[in-house]
């Protein structure tokens, strides 16, 4: 593939777009250390569009190609959630216009707080947070108010599995909590013997990633919550990828007290370089007080901001971000209650599909029915043939295939982590699987080609510690 120049390295001068009319309002000068002019690049309409066109076509994205990336959720969202988020009467508003010109607005924040409240089975819900790891800090404030309105200062300590994710225990100590880890048993879920000894008078809480970070529902839930519970703490419920069981079952009904959703996740927000997010918090009733407000409520005279009586506080500026919530809505709407469940189901089946057909051929981490993702282990596959899971992930990238994550989770050796998502057909995964096989046979047949790869793609393999080492993140002009 030929290089591609940089924008600043095309055109000359004389060739930009002169779209401006002449300035007829006063001028203001720069200061003199900034007089130099700005080095704009010249190119012409036509050549801006080329240029970025082609630049398009250089990364891989779900519009152009299968993308199961692991413990990353939905990948595809669907175009009208965007258009509705852009209508006028959404983009135009301002934060500071008076309530009773924002009726709409307020009146979709206070759709989506229910909805989300009915799919987790939690009584109230803030759409403050603006990601999966500040409503993780949030749901462990409110624990920690909670805890203190009682008078208990001694709860100091939450307990995090090592199958969680990597933001909760790094969210525990940002709320002043001590962190345990407990390891997980060989099937991937809580050793309950490890978690009953953990427990006790000094336990805020626990938080537990479900499905976890290896794609497990933990099948003692129950026995989970009830252990911390009698304990004394709280259970908090990272619902990040919700999406797995969304419409089926509900974490409310499992025994937790507090959960935060990535609606960049589950709800149809893009995630990953798309723009920003929304971590929003739900809690049942006895907490409900100590929400991060405001929230939208419905009085007598119409929807209303609030502030709940004993709020931590505001934990974002304005009403969060409104923007996410609209696609939030608007894809709930589009589901309704059964493409909710349905959205689940399928992402289950899919992930369960290419789990049964590759296993013959790839070990998988832990047998058994995943959730909407698996995790395979390379290491025999390596010691075997000598090819690593990076190699065999860049293999996929000659193929028109996104490889799956790499080396994650951290309790998984050579770990490969399938999340193929439910809005594939059947001869994507099919496709997929036969390229994965074909890889397998391709590193006993001849190893080399995939330690050497990709090598159709713009870039070849690259120097990863390099890469981390030696950045270069600002580009120079050549004089
Ligand atoms: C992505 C993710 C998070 C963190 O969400 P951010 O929006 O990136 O802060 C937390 N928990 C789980 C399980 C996740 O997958």
């Amino acid at each position: 593939m030929e290089d591609l120049k940089l924008i600043f390295e095309r055109g000359e001068e004389g060739q930009g777009l002169t779209l401006l009319p002449p300035c007829d309002v006063e001028e203001h000068f720069l200061p003199e250390e900034r007089k130099e002019e700005p080095r704009l690049p010249h190119v012409s309409e036509n050549e801006l569009m080329r240029h970025y066109t082609a630049l398009s076509g250089r990364v891989h994205g779900v519009n152009h190609g299968f993308y199961p990336l692991g413990s990353c959720t939905m990948k595809y969202n669907p175009k009208v959630d965007e258009a509705t988020a852009a209508l006028p009467g959404f983009t135009r508003l301002h934060p500071l216009q008076p309530q009773e010109s924002t009726q709409g607005a307020l009146e979709a924040v206070f759709l989506c707080q229910s909805m989300l409240g009915e799919i987790t089975g939690m009584d109230a819900v803030s759409m403050q947070p603006a990601a999966g790891a500040h409503g993780e800090l949030t749901g462990l404030l409110l624990i920690k108010a909670y805890h203190e309105s009682r008078g208990n200062r001694a709860r100091t300590k939450i307990i995090v599995p090592d199958s969680a994710h990597g933001t909760n225990p790094a969210s525990a100590v940002m709320a002043g909590f001590s962190v345990v880890n407990i390891p997980s048993g060989p099937d991937g879920c809580v050793d309950l013997e490890v978690l009953r000894a953990a427990a006790g008078p000094d336990t805020a809480g626990l938080m537990l990633t479900n499905p976890n970070t290896v794609g497990i529902f933990d099948k003692n839930i129950r026995e989970i919550t009830d252990t911390i519970h009698a304990a004394g703490g709280l259970c908090y419920y990272d619902g990040a990828n919700l999406n797995a069981v969304m419409g089926v079952v509900r974490p409310g009904d499992m025994g937790f007290d507090c959960i935060h959703l990535n609606l960049h996740k589950t709800f149809a927000a893009p995630h990953g370089g798309g723009g920003p997010g929304a971590g929003a918090v739900g809690c049942k009733a006895f907490l409900a007080d100590f929400l991060p407000g405001p929230v939208a409520a419905c009085g007598d005279a119409g929807f209303v901001w609030d502030t709940p009586k004993r709020s931590i506080g505001r934990v974002k500026a304005f009403w969060g971000n409104f923007d996410v919530m609209i696609k939030s809505l608007t894809y709930l709407l589009t589901l309704g209650r059964s493409g909710v469940r349905e959205g689940a189901i399928h992402a289950v089946l899919a992930a369960n599909y290419m789990k049964a057909c590759l296993q013959d051929d790839f070990d998988m981490a832990y047998p058994g029915l995943c959730m909407h993702e698996f995790v395979m282990t390379l290491e025999r596959f390596k010691e075997e043939t000598g090819v690593s899971a990076l190699d065999l992930a860049k293999g996929m990238l000659d193929h028109g295939v996104h490889p799956p994550t790499m080396y994650f989770p951290a309790i998984v050796h050579e770990a490969l982590m399938v999340e193929p998502c439910e809005t594939e057909t059947k001869e994507t995964l099919d496709a997929a699987v036969a390229l994965y096989r074909s890889l397998g046979e391709a590193a006993r047949r001849d190893p080399e080609s995939l330690h050497t790869a990709p090598h159709k793609t713009p870039v070849g393999r690259l120097d990863e510690v390099k890469a981390a080492r030696d950045q270069i993140l600002r580009w120079t002009p050549q004089a």
